[in-house]
């Protein structure tokens, strides 16, 4: 049975990424070992303890001969982790497949970005070539194939760009948390006008902005200003040329998940917002030729066996096109799917997905499933 270490976890996608792991029966076909950056040395926590089998305390996960053990490593640690210890296990000698969500290693040579249902053949022919380093794709990037992946396999985009709505989660469990201390904090500040049908509305909002601007340090201590009942236009690093990192991740992942020989520009401005889990995106589309919306709709929904075409009502859309209706599920639904006012080749459409499932979890454990060869 394959020795498979587990780094990462107790974070936000680590855990999503048990729950996945446990409701797909993969922990019976591996042994796994738990490590941790902050605990090394302590009983596995109870909770994980049916899975743990020989190995019940977590080992370090700066420990290289320990880490070295494992035949297939999986980790959720985070960027920093990886930069520090992928480097030391490879010239240590270690040969064992790397399974990662972090974006470091993302657009090395010997490295895939793996997303099975869009990409499989470029797995397949990565691990006939000896592959070892498998990494899961930017989370807007990898729910937005999972969706609209069909219209660029048919060789249909020109160009797309993407408007994002990026939630709190996509910055880990500690962003979550942040995010709903503030609206805690909010609330409170204006509860008992809120309480009184009698109080003037100007009042409420005065309170709330005070509120907002009064969040101190520790309150947005990592999203840097407040983020509940607010937006920031900026996700991850400044590339200095007006670019944000996750905005150039568009086009340069989305061409290295396809395997895409000619360039094709992908755009965006990259949004977090107050939401707690799923990142929404429209969407627009300059198509290379005008294709009847019906043929559009057909492609989309034939294209996988998550994605769902919503209708383009106003009801449809309220039930089914939010991050509340979405978050937890495995569906990518593709709604507001429609025909441009600027020409018949321009197309409109809203997606969203549960970022840490198919924008995280999900395409590691289908990747350890494709290495188990189950
Ligand atoms: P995270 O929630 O911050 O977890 C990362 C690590 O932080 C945990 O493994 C844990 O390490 C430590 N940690 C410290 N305080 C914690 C707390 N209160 N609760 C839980 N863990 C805590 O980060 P993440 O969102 O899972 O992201 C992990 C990696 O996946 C990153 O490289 C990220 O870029 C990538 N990724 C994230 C998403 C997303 O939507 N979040 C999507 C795609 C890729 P120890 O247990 O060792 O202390």
């Amino acid at each position: 049975m394959a020795l498979v270490g587990l780094i990462g976890w107790r974070g936000m996608v680590g855990s999503v990424l048990l729950e996945r792991m446990q409701a797909e029966g993969d922990f019976a076909l591996i042994e796994p070992m738990f490590f941790s950056t902050s605990n090394a040395g302590a009983e596995v926590p109870a909770s994980l303890a049916p899975l743990a089998q020989n190995e019940t305390r977590l080992f370090d996960a700066y420990d290289v001969d320990a880490l070295k053990r494992c035949d297939i490593l999986l980790s959720t640690q985070g960027g920093d982790y990886t930069t520090e210890v992928f480097p030391k296990l490879r010239s240590a000698g270690w040969g064992g497949h790397w399974i990662d969500a972090a974006s470091t290693l993302r657009m090395a040579d010997d490295a895939v970005i793996v997303l099975d249902p869009v990409n499989l053949p470029v797995i397949t022919q990565a691990l006939a070539r000896g592959g070892r380093n498998w990494i899961g794709g930017n989370c807007t990037v990898s729910c937005m194939l999972m969706g609209v992946g069909a219209l660029y396999k048919a060789g249909l985009v020109e160009w797309m760009t993407t408007q994002t709505y990026q939630a709190a989660s996509g910055g880990g469990a500690q962003h979550m948390r942040e995010l709903l201390t503030q609206y805690g904090t909010l609330n409170a500040a204006v509860k008992p006008l809120l309480d009184d049908p009698a109080s003037a509305i100007l009042d409420i909002d005065r309170g709330f902005l005070q509120a907002q601007r009064g969040l101190d340090a520790q309150q947005t201590a990592h999203f840097g200003v407040p983020l509940g009942g607010s937006l920031i236009p900026w996700i991850d690093k400044d590339l200095g040329n007006g670019t944000s990192k996750e905005e150039w991740k568009g086009m340069a992942e989305t061409h290295k998940i396809l395997g895409l020989a000619t360039p094709i520009p992908v755009d965006s401005t990259c949004v977090r917002v107050g939401a707690m889990r799923c990142h929404s995106q429209s969407l627009t589309f300059k198509l290379k030729r005008d294709v009847p919306l019906p043929d559009l709709q057909a492609m989309i929904a034939q294209d996988n066996d998550w994605v769902r075409l919503v209708p383009n009502t106003r009801e449809a859309t309220l039930a089914e096109l939010t991050p509340v209706a979405v978050t937890g599920t495995m569906t990518i639904p593709v709604g507001r799917l429609r025909k441009l006012a600027m020409g018949p080749e321009y197309v409109g459409a809203f997606t969203i997905g549960d970022q840490l499932l198919w924008g995280a979890a999900e395409p590691l454990r289908r990747m350890l499933r494709i290495l188990l060869g189950s």
